[in-house]
Parts: structure tokens; sequence; C-alpha cells
């Protein structure tokens, strides 16, 4: 079946009970045994829960992937990938990823004695050129965060299957609506579902989808033993937000490209990148690997900080906030925020400048929008 009937279908079982259309949520710790050893398939919830497999289920089919298993957050599914490694193997990275992944590599993988290098992942030779003979896995977020960057995912593919690496790709930014990594060769994808997959800033979840065996097999065992498990709530609630996932993205992709280009021709505006504008370096990667250019823009005004702090002060209808891909527009200042456990001087060589803006654009009226852009950029001083 097309994508948008699997959204609201996947995973979806009419209560034989009562009827509901909507599965009843099970939400409970445990389940009682009929007798000894004998289960009714589920015996205590870090294991396993009803309505958690519904939506493993559901993002599975969603990814064209055989296996998923969800998290508590997307950080617990990144954490989750990487305990798939052991001591002393390699990481080859993207520089550009969410700064919460950077926090957890650079502080608390590296106590397991494993090592990361970052590359600009734009040249592919970067990632070539980073791969030693201990290099067992290679990271990828694609659009990235918050710079935007695109991968040739099929490339990438290439040199991971060269190499024998764990190909894993963070595809929070683009939804599997808009890009689907296991069908250019990634081994797991990892998705915060915190994001647009749930929608509505309601959670924090997240999720690895694979079509291999036995990573499945590991990251199902990795889920139940260290239980960073998302409540069967919250399951619930993101498959009710899944439900509506192509029709939102239609909606965040058509507003953000038409704010990206207002912004762009803007004469307070220094550089915009959205991969849906033909300036973006990679404009041609991201129409020919996704279905769309998402909801996310990122922007720097001239006069640097002052001017990107005074128009970010300034907006009322997009909030200042933390996080992205929900209904309402969300602006965030990625060296105060996302970025903020990333020391300076690192932030400043990955192109993280003090002033960056980083724009979730939402699904309100664009006329709404932009009018809210451009009374905070009239008070912005030229
Ligand atoms: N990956 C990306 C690309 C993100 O932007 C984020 C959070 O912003 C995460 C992972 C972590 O997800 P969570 O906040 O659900 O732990």
């Amino acid at each position: 079946m097309n994508f948008e009937t699997r959204a609201v279908h996947a995973g979806r079982k009419t209560d034989p009970t009562t009827g509901s259309i909507i599965p009843p949520l099970y939400q409970t710790a445990t389940y009682v045994l009929e007798e000894v050893g004998k289960l009714k398939g589920f015996d205590y919830t870090r294991s396993a829960n009803p309505t958690r497999e519904n939506l493993e289920v559901n993002l599975a089919s969603l990814e064209g992937g055989k296996y998923a298993t969800a998290f508590a957050s997307g950080m617990a599914a990144a954490d989750s990938v990487i305990r798939l490694l052991k001591a002393h193997d390699h990481i080859v990275s993207v520089d550009d990823i969410y700064g919460g992944v950077i926090r957890l590599l650079d502080n608390i993988v590296i106590r397991s004695e494993i090592s990361v290098d970052y590359v600009d992942g734009s040249n592919l030779q970067n990632i070539r050129d980073a791969i030693k003979p201990e290099t067992r896995m290679l990271w990828i977020e694609t659009p990235s965060n918050p710079l935007l960057k695109i991968i040739d995912l099929e490339e990438a593919a290439q040199i991971a299957q060269e190499h024998n690496l764990i190909y894993v790709v963070d595809s929070t930014f683009a939804t599997p609506y808009l890009l689907r990594p296991l069908e250019f060769g990634a081994d797991i994808v990892i998705q915060s579902t915190t994001k647009y997959l749930s929608g509505h800033n309601q959670l924090i979840g997240g999720a690895c989808i694979t079509n291999r065996e036995d990573l499945h097999e590991d990251l199902f065992f990795i889920q139940k033993t260290v239980g960073a498990v998302p409540s069967p709530h919250d399951c619930w609630l993101t498959l009710l937000g899944i439900k509506t996932l192509p029709l939102r993205m239609e909606k965040h992709c058509e507003n953000a490209q038409l704010i990206a280009e207002y912004l762009e021709q803007h004469d307070k505006v220094q550089r915009v990148a959205y991969p849906g504008l033909p300036s973006h370096p990679q404009h041609n990667i991201a129409r020919s690997q996704q279905n769309g250019y998402g909801g996310m823009i990122t922007l720097e005004l001239k006069g640097g900080y002052d001017a990107g702090v005074k128009f970010l002060n300034s907006l009322s209808l997009i909030s200042l906030a933390e996080s992205l891909g929900s209904v309402e527009s969300m602006i965030t200042h990625p060296a105060s925020m996302t970025h903020k456990s990333v020391p300076r001087e690192d932030r400043l060589a990955r192109g993280l400048t003090d002033g960056l803006a980083r724009i979730s654009v939402g699904i309100e009226s664009l006329q709404d929008l932009i009018e809210d852009l451009k009374q905070a950029l009239s008070q912005v001083k030229a």
C-alpha cells in the first residue's frame, strides 16, 4: 500500500473485543501468566508492550524496513546504536550533527574507549580519508542539524560497504515521508520521534529501523536490557501523530520553500540555507534523493550576533524554543541552545557562527508567518 495509507493503518488492528477503531492503550507494567511458563506473548513492559509493538510495526513499514525498536528519546536511540560497538572501535561521523549526539560521543562514549572523527561529509573523500583499520561505524545526518548539509546517501553506502562499516543515518529532519535511507543502502535509520513523526510537541521519543536481522536482534536486546523504552502512552500518541505525517509534511515543505525564498531576497539577511533553494550547494542531491526539501531553514543576518539576537527576541508568532518538527513554528539559536554543549571554538570550526538561527517552519498560515518575520526583521538595525 502507499505511504499515506500505511501512515494511517500500519500497526493498527481493530480491537476484537469492542470494535474500537483505535487499538487500546496498554498502559501496564506487567502481564499475568496463565500458569508457570505460559504467557500470552508479553511478560514485562520493558521487554515488550502491545502499544509499543504497534508503533514499531508502523515505523518499520514507513521506513521500508523489516524491524523497528522504539526508545524513550532520539538520544536513547542514538546511544543504543553506539552500544553495538565495543572498546577500541572507531566511528567516522559527519561534522554537522545534532549537538546532543556530539555531547554523547565526546563525553560518554569516549569512556568506553570508542573514538570518533568528524568530517565534512559534503565532500565524501573526507569520509574515505578518515577511515582507519578500526573504523566500524559511519554516522550520517542528512539534512544535517543545523546547517542543512545534504549527504549523497548512495555514495556513502558504497564507502560503508567497501569498509564493512555499520552505516547509520539520522533521518530526523527528513522523516520517512521525504527520505528513506534504507532504500539507499543504510543499515540503521535513527528517528527522533519527538519531532515530525509525533508532530505536536507532545512527547519525547526515538526509534531505530533496520532490515538487518543481526542488528535488530542486538538492538532489541539493548532496548530491553538497558530499558530506555518509551511509555505506552507516548507510543499511542506517536501513532496518532503519524497518521497525519504526510499532510503535515506537505504543508511544512510548502511554507518553508516560500519563507526561504522570502528570506533570501531580504536585504537584512546575509545567507539562507534551505535544500530547496537552487543556491544550496547540494540542491541537486536533495532533489534526487528526497521527495521534498523539508521544513527547516537556517539563516544568518547581516550584523552577526547582535542582529540575530534582536531578530530572535522580536518574533511573536514564531516561538523561541528548543526542538523542531511540530505544527507550531519555532526558532532556535544553536549557539546558546541546541549546540551550546559544543565548545565555541569547535562550533565555529563547524561553521556554527554565533548569529546563526534555525527555523522549524510549522503549518500555520504562510501569510501570518511572513508577517511575523517581516516585523521582526524591521526591528533589526540595518
Ligand atoms: N537527532 C536529531 C537530528 C535531533 O535534532 C535531535 C534532537 O533535537 C535528536 C537526534 C535527539 O532527539 P531527542 O531530543 O528526541 O532525544
